[in-house]
């Protein structure tokens, strides 16, 4: 079990292994605008009352700010007076022996058979993100083989936009994630990954690390 790479290093090794590899070196601390969007996302599918399910945002994130409230409040506003299929199961731990891959899978439910993951993105004009295709991918072989859940697809729930979308992956996103659980499983062996021709450095937290110019991690330490 403790040699099964997580779904997330997945994907970050998808788009810069080295960011995997930089990554790993840090504390990894939940995102409070992910609490918050998980914490609205039990809710869906029953009658809620927003002061409560705040209370509950502020009891996980006792320092939750004006950020926090107006992220909330959009998620509500977005989400509230919508039609949500229940799931009978909640953050069900899953994994595949077969790619060596695990994962937590945010809401199940064996009698439909289906499974949600939450976002706390923004939902794109149609369909799901191209790294949502590959989450959905990762976990349809999970539940297959942890649950015995023959699925073609998932659902992706973009808490902030509320809405929800079924993504069935093909051909291609199962290429791009068996390369991707390639990538990761060599950080995790240790291997120094180069950096990548054309790496999305735009919304990475080690830029000022790596930047553009040298390739090799030896010539940005
Ligand atoms: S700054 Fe760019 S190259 Fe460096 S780890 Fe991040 S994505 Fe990869």
């Amino acid at each position: 079990m403790d040699d099964l790479i997580g779904i997330a290093a997945v994907l970050t090794a998808r788009f810069c292994p080295l960011r995997l590899y930089l990554d790993r070196q840090e504390e990894y601390e939940e995102p409070p605008y992910y609490a918050v969007c998980k914490q609205v996302s039990y809710h869906l599918g029953t009658p809620f009352e927003a002061e409560a399910v705040w209370d509950e945002v502020c009891t996980i994130l006792p320092y939750a700010g004006e950020d926090e409230r107006a992220l909330f409040d959009q998620c509500v506003a977005r989400c509230q007076g919508k039609e949500w299929p229940l799931f009978s199961d909640f953050d069900v731990p899953v994994t595949s022996a077969r790619h060596g891959i695990r994962g937590t899978v945010d809401k199940v439910d064996p009698a439909r058979p289906a499974f949600v993951l939450t976002r706390a993105n923004e939902a794109p004009q149609a369909g799901v993100w191209g790294a949502d295709r590959i989450r959905i991918a990762c976990y349809i072989a999970c539940v297959a083989e942890s649950l015995g859940l023959e699925v073609d697809g998932g659902w992706v729930e973009y808490v902030p936009s509320g809405v929800l979308r079924y993504c069935v992956p093909g051909p291609r996103d199962r290429r791009i994630m068996l390369r991707a659980i390639a990538a990761a499983k060599k950080v995790e062996e240790g291997e120094v990954p180069k950096k990548p021709l054309n790496p999305p450095c735009v919304r990475c937290p080690h830029q000022e690390r790596c930047g553009p110019g040298p390739r090799r991690l030896s010539d940005l330490l």
